[in-house]
């Protein structure tokens, strides 16, 4: 792979298997090498990777990416960015997932938004890991065994709102964005269409982003919240996960302009945060911020 490929087609994913006479499971563990070499830790310089099939048939990578300049709790988990590039995908459902390292208990938690969390089959590949008494004899184990008595949406939420990657519409609007028609307004309705997909149900301040870079290409993401509040994602991390994931592998500087749409009167708030985290990674991106209302 030249250019990192972050959502390999169910296709391919049978015809690389077939190539190496393994399942498209036992792909899973031979793509997590691969995905580590496109992780971006400048401050751990500890790569990590994450592979993970969708019920689609679809596979999907992601890598931890750490933000120099910022406190800790910016950067974002190999496992979360596999699960952002999930949604921003529009895969509903996660079925097995490789991971190079045992995932932390941030991760495990943030899982947790998925429907049927537990049954999630994880596989960590790192050779000093003991095998688990848990693991089928592929070597996978649910999700539920190293993380038991969990904390989640069953704990907060009623059982038919819908989860992380299951279908949103926030049924957000901003006031005259149809008749607009200047060098912004793309921005503005990518950043209003991801913050109508975006997964709030614990605040209910749904936000969305969007970013273009110096040739004119647009990329978005929208924040996802966590039961345990912590492990949520801001819609700047989302939206660089989908750069990270299509921008072929060039720097933050290369990020010129961003939309923010969150609602006014939120109780969770983006704007600051978005504005330090872009201000530090590409000090020359211009952050704009609208407002929307609820439909
Ligand atoms: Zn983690």
């Amino acid at each position: 792979m030249d250019k990192p490929d972050f959502v390999i087609r169910p296709e391919e994913a049978e015809s690389a298997a077939k190539q190496l006479g393994v399942s498209v499971l036992e792909l899973l563990p031979s793509l997590v090498k691969p995905a580590k070499s496109y992780a971006r830790p400048p401050i751990s310089k500890f790569n990590v990777g994450a592979v993970g099939l969708g019920s689609s048939g679809r596979i999907f990578l992601g890598v931890n990416v750490e933000f120099p300049g910022l406190p800790l709790h910016h950067s974002i988990h190999a496992e979360q960015f596999l699960i952002t590039n999930l949604t921003l995908n529009g895969e509903h459902q996660l079925k097995y997932v490789a991971v190079s390292s045992a995932p932390c208990g941030h991760c495990r938690q943030f899982f947790q938004e998925i429907r049927d969390a537990p049954a999630i089959r994880i596989l960590i590949t790192d050779p000093n890991e003991s095998p688990d008494s848990a693991a089928d004899s592929d070597g996978f184990l649910p999700l539920g065994s190293i993380l038991p008595h969990r904390f989640g949406p069953d704990d907060l939420l009623e059982k038919d709102i819908p989860l992380l990657l299951e279908p949103h519409d926030n049924r957000l609007a901003i006031s005259d964005l149809d008749s607009e028609n200047t060098a912004e307004s793309e921005l503005k309705r990518t950043a209003l269409a991801a913050a109508n997909r975006s997964y709030a149900p614990y605040s209910l301040c749904p936000s969305g982003v969007s970013l273009v870079d110096c040739d004119g290409k647009v990329y978005r993401g929208w924040y996802m919240e966590s039961a345990a509040y912590n492990p949520s994602l801001g819609p700047v991390q989302a939206a660089l996960v989908d750069y990270v994931a299509n921008g072929g592998g060039g720097g933050y500087e290369r990020i010129v302009g961003a939309v923010l749409v969150e609602k006014e009167d939120a109780v969770v708030r983006q704007e600051h945060t978005a504005k330090l985290l872009l201000q530090t990674i590409s000090p020359k991106c211009d952050l704009k911020v609208f407002h929307c209302y609820g439909a």
